[in-house]
């Protein structure tokens, strides 16, 4: 897997803004060059280092991807993992999965952005008052 471009990583961004248009949750994905450990264990400690707790509704979910080591995880914080099943997170990877396997690196990024999103939506709807609790980014740990 290459890593996204400047155009692809803007798509990404607006995919996630056009999610979060239509809930309170909050997503973002986070990019490393490899990961050493556990890929999961390695998600929770980029999710709590981009501080994506602090959401009142505890629902941010992050996107992580260790590229070279074609590895990744989609970490939700207790809001929304409470709600959905480990269905949703395995049926997402597999999505996600299919678009890597070709070398779709961009299209599998959103695609996983539009499913969280979706499934954010039905537990989390937008609300009049809602905010942008979390910059819509795609950081990058090289
Ligand atoms: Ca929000
Ligand atoms: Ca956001």
């Amino acid at each position: 897997m290459v890593t996204l471009d400047k155009v692809a990583k803007a798509e990404v961004v607006e995919a996630i803004r056009q999610a979060e248009g239509l809930t309170s949750g909050e997503i973002r994905v986070h990019l490393k060059k490899k990961c050493g450990r556990d890929v999961l264990t390695e998600a929770k400690k980029v999710f709590s280092r981009l501080r994506m707790h602090r959401t009142k509704e505890r629902n941010a979910v992050l996107i992580f991807i260790a590229l070279e080591s074609r590895q990744f995880a989609i970490l939700g914080d207790r809001g929304i993992h409470e709600r959905v099943g480990d269905l949703f997170w395995a049926e997402t990877r597999d999505t996600m999965e299919a678009c890597f396997t070709r070398g779709e690196l961009k299209e599998g990024i959103t695609a996983g952005v539009e499913s969280v999103g979706k499934k954010l939506k039905a537990y989390f709807p937008r609300q009049a008052k809602d905010t942008d609790e979390l910059s819509n980014t795609v950081t990058e740990d090289y």
